[in-house]
């Protein structure tokens, strides 16, 4: 298969901080509707793969791929315009705008003019406000202020304003921390309606979570792949239980 045929191509990707390889020649690849889930024990390079991707980090060899475009050099804000978007845990919401208005000004043509809010919004905004609001679940809050959702609640507006900006490739980090069991399930139906029109990375540790989304699982260790499939063939694997489940 070629690069073509995906929408991320992560190739012998390596970073060393002082000397340390947190990511060691690690070569992945995301399909275009891809849910991926990453999993592995603590310190094993889960966030440091993903910040690699979206730029925070750079990396020290290798290359990552996205659409066919190479970014292993591409600043941080050229990513996000060319697609791809991260939700970190804590929720960065404008806790005294409501949520209508959180999701407007996520809207690209909405962002250069945030500082005065003078952005007209128009009626095609408003429309792509109701469909990303539907999607996560608050059409009925459109009017409350941020600040007053429920933990839960905050991290779907966090959702809703990363699809304002329609990404191509969305990486989540413990999307489910803190959220009761109905906000959970809630949100395991999100993940699953946005993977339909994008690729999805999410790192997770609750494994009956990752069993209801995973398409594909990627287990990491000491910065590589120490195994990827199926949720099934993944536990089953005693390299895997050896160094992540069993504990
Ligand atoms: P995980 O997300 O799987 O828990 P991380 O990606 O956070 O793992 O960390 C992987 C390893 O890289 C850890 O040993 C961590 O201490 C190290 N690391 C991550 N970022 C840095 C950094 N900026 N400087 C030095 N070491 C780092």
């Amino acid at each position: 298969m070629s690069n073509t045929d995906f929408a991320l191509a992560v190739e012998d990707l390596t970073v060393s901080f002082d000397g340390f390889k947190a990511i060691d020649t690690l070569t992945l690849y995301i399909d275009k509707n891809e849910l991926r889930v990453i999993i592995g024990p603590n310190g094993a390079g889960k966030t440091t793969l993903l910040d690699l991707i979206c730029g925070k980090t750079k990396a020290s060899a290798g290359s990552i791929k996205f659409k066919n475009t190479e970014l292993t050099r591409m600043a941080e804000h050229k990513r996000v315009r060319l697609g791809i978007g991260r939700k970190f845990q804590t929720p960065s919401i404008y806790e005294n705008l409501s949520v209508f208005q959180n999701l407007e000004v996520s809207y690209p043509a909405g962002r250069s003019v945030f500082g005065a809010l003078a952005f007209q919004c128009t009626e095609a905004v408003r429309e792509k406000v109701r469909l990303v609001a539907e999607d996560i679940g608050l059409l009925a809050k459109l009017d409350t202020e941020a600040g007053l959702l429920s933990h839960g609640q905050k991290q779907w507006l966090e959702i809703g304003m990363l699809l304002m900006q329609e990404p191509e490739l969305l990486m989540l980090d413990e999307p489910i921390a803190g959220m009761s069991a109905r906000e959970r399930e809630l949100t395991a139906e999100l993940l699953k309606r946005i993977c339909r029109n994008r690729a999805v990375i999410v790192i997770e540790h609750d494994m009956e979570f990752v069993k209801r989304i995973a398409h594909k699982v990627t287990v990491m260790h000491q910065g590589k792949i120490l195994a990827e499939g199926p949720m099934e063939q993944v536990q089953a694997d005693p390299k895997v239980i050896d160094v992540y489940l069993g504990h």
